[in-house]
């Protein structure tokens, strides 16, 4: 999609992807999906309750987990300098002007 980005202060191909919002995002949509999971209606007997909100749980963190994720990329792509030089430590975005 990118070309091999270039750092704009020394030159260097040595770049690579922060993606620290894509990170926060995972963790932010675990945390969110577990939540609303937990303060979704109970179903099922008591005896089974234990199991269902465990599963709700689960299934709740990885859903908010992924969505974090593609999240977060989107913003690391289109908002954050996401791109760091490994070189000489520069910190640029994809559309940084060279
Ligand atoms: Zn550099």
């Amino acid at each position: 999609m990118n070309p091999t980005p270039i750092c704009p202060w020394c030159g260097s191909t040595e770049v690579v992807a922060r993606n620290y919002a894509r990170k926060a995002g995972s963790v932010a949509g675990i945390l969110t999906g577990a939540v609303a999971a937990l303060s979704g209606p109970r179903i099922g007997t008591p005896r089974s309750v234990v199991s269902v909100v465990v599963t709700s749980v689960l299934l709740g963190a990885a859903a908010g987990c992924t969505t974090g994720a593609i999240l977060g990329s989107a913003i690391d792509q289109n908002v954050l300098d996401n791109l760091e030089c490994t070189k000489c430590g520069h910190v640029f975005g994809p559309s940084s002007p060279a």
